[in-house]
């Protein structure tokens, strides 16, 4: 399976229960930003997000805030270097208990000082190794050398001690297609439990000129379309349509909301329009229906994963060929 069936089963009872609530909006991921302190600084990745200090971290008490308000059953832990977070097991620990599914976006660096040993191996605890491509290109967008020596050889312990193990890839300028399908064979040859792939976007606050354009996001996902049946790519059939530019999808920012050490952030991810420290004020005020319209210059290129899973998967659940086609996605790898 494309993830593991509690995983699913997790996201489908959250899905069941808004609908019966009636709500045609609801978070179903919370990105959880609970510092901005990294021993990296990518050129992906926006000044904020790398340069704070460790002392600004966000308590405890405000990350387990974050989750009881947003409700998602799925939290994003990401920041900010999440490993560096000195109460990382405690957090995990309770949000485990509160039954959430958590991702920790880790380049991996110091996951055998961490987590190993530290917080053990559980079935809702994932492991989302950051591997931007080979080599000579993770080094690279990572601004050093030896981070993807060190990246594989974590990926490989982390497998041997049991635990859950993705790869988070961004496909930026830089990356060849070919080079994207030789990091999804070393993937399953190391036995990664998926590889999540979303095309690298320009958003407010990085500068450098890495991404990818529209033109440039559809030629290379087409291309990644083609192989990506025999890979355990955890994109859905309609997100990989819409990002090779064969179909369009509104926006869905409120599904996967962000709180940063600053607040929420408003509207989504990328554009921090404004942080707000009340969940209320946040969801009530955010002008959804504007930016699910995509009208906003900033939004004409996005194609984010983040943005734009949800509507994937909504769409394909409207009709009968595109609920077997999801149907056979999540069983076929
Ligand atoms: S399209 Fe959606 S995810 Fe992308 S920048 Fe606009 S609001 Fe954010």
């Amino acid at each position: 399976m494309r993830f593991p069936i509690g995983f699913t089963m997790a996201q489908m009872r959250h899905r069941n229960r808004m609908t019966r609530l009636g709500h045609k909006r609801y978070p179903t991921v919370l990105m959880l930003e609970p510092l901005y302190t990294c021993n990296l600084a990518c050129l992906g990745c926006s000044l904020e997000r790398h340069t704070g200090k460790l002392k600004d971290r966000m308590p405890l008490e405000k990350c387990f805030q974050a989750v009881d308000d947003c409700g998602a059953p799925i939290i994003n832990l990401c920041g900010g270097e999440p490993t560096l977070y000195p109460e990382l097991p405690q957090l995990v620990q309770g949000l485990i208990e509160r039954r959430k599914y958590v991702l920790c976006c880790t380049n991996a660096l110091l996951l055998d000082k961490k987590v190993f040993g530290v917080i053990p191996p559980h079935p809702q605890f994932y492991l989302m190794i950051h591997l931007d491509g080979m080599r000579q290109t993770h080094d690279y967008v990572c601004g050093r050398e030896g981070v993807f020596d060190r990246a594989i050889a974590m990926l490989k312990e982390a497998k041997r001690l049991g635990y859950v193990v993705m790869v988070n890839t961004t496909v930026f300028k830089e990356t060849e297609v070919a080079e994207v399908e030789e990091m999804c064979k070393m993937a399953e040859e190391l036995k990664a439990d998926g590889i999540l792939l979303s095309p690298g976007y320009e958003y407010e606050s990085v500068e450098r000129d890495i991404f990818l354009t529209k033109e440039q996001i559809h030629e290379k996902f087409k291309a990644i379309r083609e192989f990506s049946s025999k890979y355990k790519i955890n994109a859905t059939p309609y997100f990989l349509e819409f990002a090779a530019g064969m179909r369009e999808l509104p926006c869905a920012p409120w599904s996967t909301v962000n709180y940063t050490p600053q607040g929420w952030k408003a509207p989504c991810y990328l554009i921090g329009e404004r942080f707000i420290e009340s969940w209320e004020e946040f969801w009530n005020d955010t002008n959804w229906e504007y930016w699910e319209s995509r009208l906003n210059p900033a939004c004409q290129n996005c194609k984010m994963h983040s943005g734009f899973e949800h509507s994937a998967v909504e769409e394909a659940m409207k009709s009968w060929k595109g609920k077997i086609q999801l149907a056979v996605w999540s069983i076929s790898k």
